[in-house]
């Protein structure tokens, strides 16, 4: 389930993050990890933003670093 939009989707149209060092990292097979939809990852990012901070405790400053962190990440761009 992506846990900004709440829907369920097959696992494979999922992007599986976690915290580390208060940082959003791709999951690294260890850990408290979840899911995030690719829709999500485009259209809905101050929401992410805002559930990372609230959930996980990772703050980034502005949309902008935001999205580039998101890049850097396996989400395909
Ligand atoms: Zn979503």
């Amino acid at each position: 389930m992506c846990i900004v939009c709440r829907a369920r989707f097959p696992q494979k149209g999922l992007y599986r993050f976690q915290e580390n060092n208060k940082k959003l990292v791709n999951f690294q097979k260890t850990g408290r990890s979840f899911y995030v939809c690719a829709a999500c990852i485009t259209n809905n990012r101050n929401k992410l933003m805002k559930i990372l901070n609230h959930k996980f405790r990772i703050k980034y400053d502005n949309i902008e670093d935001f999205g580039k962190i998101l890049k850097e990440l396996d989400t395909n761009g």
